[in-house]
């Protein structure tokens, strides 16, 4: 049986960049049932609900999702909340896959690395931020006390959310550079001092893998001064979410960054969903000026992860690195002196670079 894939283009530019990844996952051979469904705003205008039981359905059937993006204008302020495009379609589908591990490679790529905006001479950047996305304050009760002038969010984690993600990022790294930094703020919370323990006991039991810890504090700053010190960044849900936006930028342009949400692994295959990082772009849509680099960048991670196919992944991302060398470029990475192109020629250039 062939792999089954979910394509969920969404809204926006979701489906002009999705179909140049699926093209491109087209020329690379790859040989899996693509199958489309409905998610977001589209899904609220043909059904009225942002995520319908069909859309869930072929998700949990799959072994792959691949999403687009969610969101605009027309729905981002629907009564209740539940009925937005993000609220009620990614939150649930995180939550309903156990997408429990949040991977974000962030890699300068060559021929844009002035779009960093760091200072030339910097090291090249090549790390992926693995954050924790089920667990911590973001899940934990929140209330006002009665007076309503006092606020209170709780952040819980158990020791076998943190050994789960603790595993998933030393099984990254074994990829990679075999090299972790654990970024907590052990200094002063409980919910750290945990997470610590737990990294610390498992790396014991996993000598192949170097360990270190960072505080959260000095990990923004290190980030800033010396990116390219760091392999795999392992850190909780809040930290994450903040590591990772900065991680992601210091590389350049939003229209590059690839991501996967992982659940556990069934047999050699690990059930993710990946996405560009970017939204639906509203400001942008219809007129193929997208850049459809971050969506392919999310098709390589899904042959790397989900198929373990390294082979086809590696392919995917010479092929981006091929066409950018060659000078072509979307309108967001335009500068003097190379290619102006819309969404549908830079997919078609990174496709050929990849038929036989
Ligand atoms: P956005 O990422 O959509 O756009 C921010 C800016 O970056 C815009 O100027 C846009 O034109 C540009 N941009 C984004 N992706 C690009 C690409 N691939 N190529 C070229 N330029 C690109 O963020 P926003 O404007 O804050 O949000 C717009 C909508 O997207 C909202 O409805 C928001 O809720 C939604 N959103 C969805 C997701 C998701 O589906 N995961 C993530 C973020 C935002």
């Amino acid at each position: 049986m062939p792999p089954r894939i979910a394509i969920l283009p969404g809204d926006g530019i979701g489906p002009e960049v999705i179909d140049e990844a699926v093209k491109v996952l087209q020329a690379a051979g790859v040989a899996a049932d693509f199958e489309f469904a409905l998610i977001g705003g589209a899904a609220i205008d043909a059904t009225g609900v942002p995520l319908p039981d069909e859309t869930l359905e072929l998700c949990r059937q799959s072994d792959a999702v691949l999403l687009g993006a969610v969101g605009g204008p027309k729905w981002d302020t629907l009564e209740p909340a539940h009925l937005r495009p993000e609220v009620g379609a990614l939150l649930p589908l995180r939550r309903e896959l156990n997408l429990y591990a949040n991977v974000r490679p962030a890699r300068t790529m060559r021929p844009l690395v002035h779009a960093s905006p760091l200072k030339e001479g910097r090291s090249m950047i090549d790390l992926i931020v693995v954050r924790e996305l089920t667990g911590g304050i973001y899940f934990g009760e929140r209330f006002r006390k009665d007076d309503g002038k006092t606020a209170i969010d709780t952040a819980v984690y158990t020791r076998a959310e943190v050994e789960r993600i603790t595993l998933r990022a030393f099984e990254i790294a074994r990829q990679r550079r075999h090299q972790v930094v654990s970024v907590d703020k052990a200094n002063v919370l409980e919910t750290s001092r945990l997470w610590r323990e737990t990294v610390n006991d498992l790396a014991a039991q996993n000598p192949d893998i170097s360990v270190t810890h960072m505080l959260v504090d000095n990990c923004a700053m290190q980030l800033v001064r010396d990116p390219g010190q760091f392999d795999v960044i392992l850190t909780e849900n809040m930290f994450g979410d903040i590591l990772s936006d900065e991680a992601s930028m210091i590389t350049g342009s939003l229209g590059l960054l690839p991501s996967a949400s992982l659940s556990d692994a069934n047999g050699d295959k690990v059930f993710g969903l990946y996405e560009p990082i970017h939204g639906s772009a509203p400001d942008i849509a219809g007129q193929s000026r997208a850049n459809p680099l971050a969506a392919i960048l999310s098709a390589a991670m899904m042959m790397r992860f989900t198929f373990g196919d390294g082979r086809t992944a590696d392919r995917i991302e010479a092929a981006v690195e091929a066409a950018l060398d060659e000078g072509l470029r979307t309108a967001d990475i335009f500068e003097n002196e190379t290619r102006l192109v819309s969404t549908t020629e830079m997919g078609d250039a990174v496709a050929a670079k990849l038929r036989p």
